[in-house]
């Protein structure tokens, strides 16, 4: 039987005005940003915590302390990159991953294909492997009321 791993990972970021909003390395047109030391990409980080998850590495937060000046500001397709780049990961290929975006606005339906196109590009993988989901919470909770916005990721690790 061939080896497999499953990770998956989970994160929340506050949205504040005059910060960007990047979502999977895309930036989306709005009149706030998420707010977080690095560019606050919700989506990626969920991601990084599913895939150091599926080896049983650690969290983002271990790898990347949110108290360390170098990470301010840091573009989070780079941190990806690191991540995939840590020799645990040598031996591993990614099966697929599965990224989930809670919002209530803004609408991110338009922009799901970008933001698969570019996760297919920043972590060399076929556009196919890579699902980019969006959904609300029905205007419930802190993501109803537009105050931030959550993810979630599943990743899929093969021998
Ligand atoms: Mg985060």
């Amino acid at each position: 039987m061939t080896d497999f791993r499953v990770g998956q990972g989970f994160d929340v970021h506050r949205l504040v005005p005059e910060r960007k909003l990047i979502l999977c390395g895309v930036e989306i047109p709005y009149e706030l940003g998420l707010l977080g030391h690095s560019d606050a990409d919700v989506a990626i980080h969920a991601l990084i915590d599913a895939l150091l998850g599926a080896l049983a590495l650690g969290d983002i937060g271990e790898i990347f302390p949110d108290n360390e000046a170098r990470w301010k500001g840091a573009d989070s397709t780079k941190l990806l990159q690191m991540v995939l780049q840590l020799p645990a990961f040598k031996e591993w290929k990614i099966s697929n991953v599965d990224i989930t975006i809670v919002a209530q606005r803004p609408k991110l339906a338009s922009y799901k294909k970008i933001m698969q196109q570019r996760m297919a590009e920043v972590m060399a993988l076929e556009p196919e492997r890579i699902s980019i989901k969006a959904t609300t919470t029905e205007k419930l909770g802190f993501t109803g009321r537009g105050e931030g916005i959550a993810a979630t990721a599943a990743a899929a690790l093969v021998k």
